[in-house]
């Protein structure tokens, strides 16, 4: 049995990462309604009450605004950092709180690493789960990196990592001035040259799968980032570059190393 990661959807619209590690199933942030998140993981023959517990990056709607709703429709326990659970305003009896590199266990076998990550007004971390020797990393909304997460993402088999905009589709773009600064300053996004950046830092030959996640809808496009992340990796990268949008699930990638497939969701 190995580790798999779905990405629900990803975007400004909401954010929710499935991962399964044997009989263990934990959501990486809950951004979704009620409704879309029953409904993306019926599409994987799965029900909330399924869910083990989430993990909550930070308070932003787009992925922490459906987890007080998962609490009281399903009891699902969570786990967050103080501020992002008082944020959030959850449920004391069904949170527990974690700190900056804590390894937060979840059954016997899964363990997952909470990396503080730069993002404007919020306390953000990244997420590095390990599973009997397979390690995944799930990184989104940051605007650097640190050599702290460089250190605990280096030669991760599977990678899922925000490529948010295009510099010059954001340059000419219709946002405010204000609003373009924010998004390209250190408490923003990652452009698609940065995510290459990190990745060309990062990626070794355990790497399998590279999935990039949180594309703007308006300031980028998925052969823009996926041809950036190329120009930067492509020289020693031999594994899989895929795309996360709004509207998934689109497929569930096995971190084994050795057995690498895809199942494409076909419903
Ligand atoms: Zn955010
Ligand atoms: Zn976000």
């Amino acid at each position: 049995m190995t580790m798999s990661i779905t990405h629900l959807g990803t975007g400004s619209r909401g954010n929710s990462t499935l991962l399964e590690a044997g009989d263990v199933k934990v959501l990486l942030d809950q951004g979704f309604s009620g409704a879309q998140l029953e409904k993306r993981l019926n599409r994987m023959n799965l029900k909330p009450q399924d869910i083990d517990c989430i993990l909550v990056s930070h308070h932003h709607g787009d992925h922490g605004g459906g987890v007080a709703i998962a609490q009281r429709k399903w009891n699902i326990p969570v786990l967050a950092n103080e501020r992002t659970a008082l944020e959030l305003n959850l449920d004391p009896m069904l949170t527990k709180y974690f700190g900056s590199l804590d390894l937060v266990r979840v059954g016997d076998d899964l363990s997952i690493l909470t990396v503080p990550v730069p993002h404007g007004d919020s306390d953000n971390v990244a997420f590095v789960a390990n599973y009997r020797g397979e390690r995944a990393a799930v990184i989104t909304d940051l605007g650097s990196w640190t050599d702290e997460l460089v250190k605990h993402v280096h030669g991760c088999q599977h990678i899922s990592i925000e490529a948010n905009y295009d510099e010059k589709l954001l340059d000419h773009g219709p946002y405010p001035y204000s609003l373009k600064e924010r998004i390209r300053g250190r408490g923003g996004h990652l452009s698609n040259k940065q995510t290459g950046e990190f990745l060309a830092e990062v990626c070794t030959e355990n790497t399998r799968t590279v999935v990039l996640t949180h594309l703007s809808e308006k300031n980028n496009s998925p052969h823009l980032a996926e041809s950036t992340i190329l120009y930067h990796i492509g020289d020693f990268f031999s594994g899989d570059i895929d795309i996360s949008l709004q509207d998934g699930p689109e497929k569930t990638h096995y971190v084994n190393a050795d057995i690498h497939f895809n199942n494409e969701i076909l419903n």
